[in-house]
């Protein structure tokens, strides 16, 4: 039914990168194979799933919305496409995004935009917008994602879907294309709270692959989702995520999830978090000093595109790297390379990335002390509902300002939902949610999500 469905609607959406489509119908074979066996499978055994195109998987390409990694097929599967297939998760394919996952709105793939499908003049998001649009757009009942600033839970929120970016560490990282290492986080996204946590804790769960995977269970998701139960819990409004520079509509939806909470027995109370004011400075010279740093391997020597120089005859190794490098990245990729390589450049190491540094310590000191006062914190999670294509792409500080809400979390490392809070009065478009959580509390998330569902 899946496959039919992309047949009719992705010619519009233009969600998949890939469709593993015979490949898919094996997979679910094998499903009914192991079942007949009496082996006892996850709930989830069957239930088709689409993957972002950041995550290496074997027999399908893998991109990252490059033309750097163009026709690329992996030799190994990244250790959450490996949990999807030992838990009967037949894939579907592979779904678009921002190149290397830079962006906001999707619209910075080398493979084209993906629309949203509740409007198909606008943005679905970004990173992520291939997978948010094939969710929203039944094309797949459940995705993965990547969430480094936002690029799970914005998409999420703008096509009225559900995405979690679990605490940094709770999913492996290994076998994803590295965009930040130490803000980098694979996530679900599905259209409720219990199938997002269903497919939360099939891809969770330490990995000695991954240096900085935590080695403890994984927080009860499931369960708190099936409770749904808020009762006595204390909810954070964070002062400086509301109000001025949101959206009327997407405050006033906001504004009735906290309400609604309240009927169901929380306690609201208000937080400061000051250093926030700070947070996409400090993350727009973290993240471009990271991914500059992980981008280097795309050298053109071992694997992903190699162009020669036009009108060279016997070309340098560094000439055949620069030509390629020119080819093979976009602009918002190679903006971002020149920001780190600058902000980690000695003179300025200090100045810039030290200085960022020094704000991380300070947002994460933020987190702890609103924590004391409250077991969740929440806030609209974009300020705004889908926007048009082209709106931002000629201002990327337009873009950049759009991720105020979802990268304190990243900074953190600490774990975020996006639901969905209902339909902006402006526009009809769908506002999301934000709720935040302490480390590893990960199943508090969904005690909110749940309760408002
Ligand atoms: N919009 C953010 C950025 O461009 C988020 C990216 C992400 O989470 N991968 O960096």
């Amino acid at each position: 039914a899946h496959l039919d469905r992309i047949d009719a609607v992705d010619e519009s959406v233009r969600a998949y990168l890939h469709v593993a489509g015979a490949a898919a119908m094996e997979q679910a074979q094998q499903v009914d194979d192991r079942r007949a066996k009496g082996e006892t499978l996850h709930r989830l055994a069957g239930v088709p799933i689409a993957v972002k195109d950041v995550m290496t998987t074997i027999g399908m390409p893998t991109t990252c919305g490059s033309r750097m990694l163009e026709g690329w097929e992996p030799p190994y599967d990244a250790t959450v496409v490996r949990h999807l297939k030992d838990a009967g998760l037949p894939i579907l394919g592979k779904t678009n995004m921002d190149e290397f996952a830079m962006g906001s709105s999707t619209e910075h793939s080398a493979y084209g935009v993906t629309r949203n499908p509740w409007d198909l003049e606008r943005v679905p998001g970004g990173s992520g917008g291939g997978s948010s649009a094939v969710v929203a757009s039944f094309q797949a009942p459940l995705a993965t994602g990547t969430d480094t600033g936002g690029s799970i839970r914005q998409p999420a929120a703008v096509t009225g879907s559900v995405g979690v970016k679990p605490t940094y560490g709770g999913v492996s990282r290994y076998g994803l294309v590295a965009l930040a290492s130490s803000l980098d986080q694979a996530g679900p996204c599905a259209r409720t709270v219990l199938d997002t946590a269903l497919l939360h804790e099939v891809m969770a769960g330490h990995d000695p692959m991954d240096s900085t995977s935590i080695d403890a269970p994984v927080p009860a998701v499931v369960a708190a989702a099936e409770r749904a139960d808020v009762s006595g819990m204390r909810i954070g409004i964070i002062r400086e995520l509301t109000g001025e520079g949101f959206q009327p509509g997407v405050q006033a939806r906001f504004d009735e999830a906290v309400q609604h909470l309240v009927d169901a027995g929380a306690e609201v109370v208000e937080v400061s978090c000051p250093s926030f004011t700070y947070a996409l400075a400090a993350y727009y010279l973290i993240l471009p000093s990271e991914a500059s740093s992980n981008l280097a391997k795309f050298d053109a020597m071992r694997y992903g595109l190699r162009v020669g120089p036009k009108g060279v005859q016997a070309p340098s190794a560094e000439q055949v790297m620069a030509a390629s490098r020119d080819a093979g990245f976009g602009d918002e990729v190679k903006r971002r390379i020149i920001l780190g390589t600058y902000a980690l450049s000695s003179g300025y190491y200090d100045a810039y990335y030290g200085s960022a540094q020094k704000v991380r310590r300070l947002i994460a000191d933020d987190f702890a002390k609103a924590f004391e006062s409250a077991d969740v914190l929440v806030s609209p999670t974009a300020p705004t509902t889908a926007f048009r294509f082209g709106e931002k792409t000629d201002d990327p500080m337009a873009m950049y300002r759009g991720d105020i809400a979802t990268i304190p979390a990243n900074l953190a490392g600490l774990p975020g939902m996006s639901l969905p809070s209902g339909l902006a009065d402006e526009d009809g478009l769908p506002a999301g949610l934000q709720v935040l959580a302490p480390a590893m509390a990960d199943d508090r998330l969904y005690s909110v999500g749940a309760a408002l569902e």
